[in-house]
């Protein structure tokens, strides 16, 4: 591919973008990141997306599902609700999907909310493409290579080999900025562009759970007022530097990852 196609993600660009809370800052102002994940099966990914979305810059993390108990228990500073997303409360942007199960009305209400929402795991099975379309606030989608093969209808070997033409593909097809996750991960904005490089990860991110703190760290950085493109990019910058800290040279568990993002944050700053 031609070197404008490709932009390789820059510590300092980073650098620039994680948000910096001022003197006149408060909970609000820093955005409320809304959590709609995790199911009776799989309450430990609701869990571990709000653990991504606690570090990474929002002023409150609110959760709605069925895995409040779980969560707050973790993580007592989460504001857990038993309403539906659109009764939740002020949000500034959404996550939705992870550990979802098969929940398309909490999917269909999230997608009705007039914020950026970002859509993982379950939730890209679960999402219309009209739907999404239609959206006028930013989506930004985050599957992997599997997932990604699954929206457009072909084998993920074809993904895999085809990896810069997936994601243009899909972001052309949803209107939607994409994030392809894998041993490097793509970004690209809705309105096409270059495709944005992030090669901070290790292959010891290859663990489940992995994924679900990174979407709770986008969504966080979303709702912090970022684009769909620079929360997508950073998200998987940080992220990435996190796997290399939790794994230095031995395996970790997706929670170790969500630990080690401050001081990914740090080495950033
Ligand atoms: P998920 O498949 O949703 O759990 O997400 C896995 C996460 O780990 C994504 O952020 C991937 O980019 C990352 N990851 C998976 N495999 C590798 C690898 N071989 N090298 C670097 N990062 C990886
Ligand atoms: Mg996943």
């Amino acid at each position: 591919p031609a070197e404008a196609e490709l932009e390789a993600l820059q510590h300092v660009d980073v650098a620039r973008l994680l948000p910096v809370p001022g003197a006149e800052s408060d909970k609000y102002r820093r955005g409320v990141v809304g959590i709609a994940a995790g199911s009776a099966r799989y309450p430990g990914a609701a869990v571990l997306a709000v653990s991504g979305a606690l570090r990474g810059g929002a002023g409150a993390v609110r959760y709605v599902g069925p895995a409040g108990g779980a969560v707050v228990s973790r993580f007592p500073e989460t504001l857990v609700s038993d309403q539906g997303p659109a009764k939740a409360g002020r949000v500034q942007a959404w996550v939705v999907g992870p550990g979802a199960g098969d929940d398309a009305a909490t999917v269909a209400e999230v997608l009705d909310a007039d914020v950026p929402v970002l859509i993982d795991a379950d939730g890209l099975r679960l999402a219309e493409r009209d739907v999404v379309r239609a959206r006028s606030a930013p989506t930004l989608m985050t599957p992997h290579a599997g997932e990604a093969a699954a929206l457009l209808g072909v084998a993920r070997e074809e993904v895999e080999r085809a990896r810069l033409a997936s994601v243009r593909e899909l972001a052309s097809r949803y209107g939607a900025t994409v994030l392809l996750k894998g041993s490097t991960t793509l970004v690209l904005d809705s309105a096409g562009g270059a495709v944005r490089v992030n090669a901070t990860g290790t292959p010891w991110l290859a663990t489940a759970g992995s994924g679900d703190v990174l979407s709770g760290l986008a969504g966080s950085l979303l709702a912090s007022g970022l684009s769909a493109l620079d929360a997508g990019s950073a998200a998987a910058y940080l992220h990435g530097l996190a796997g290399r800290f939790a794994a230095d040279g031995a395996p970790a568990g997706a929670h170790d990852v969500a630990e080690a993002i401050p001081g990914a944050w740090r080495d950033v700053r």
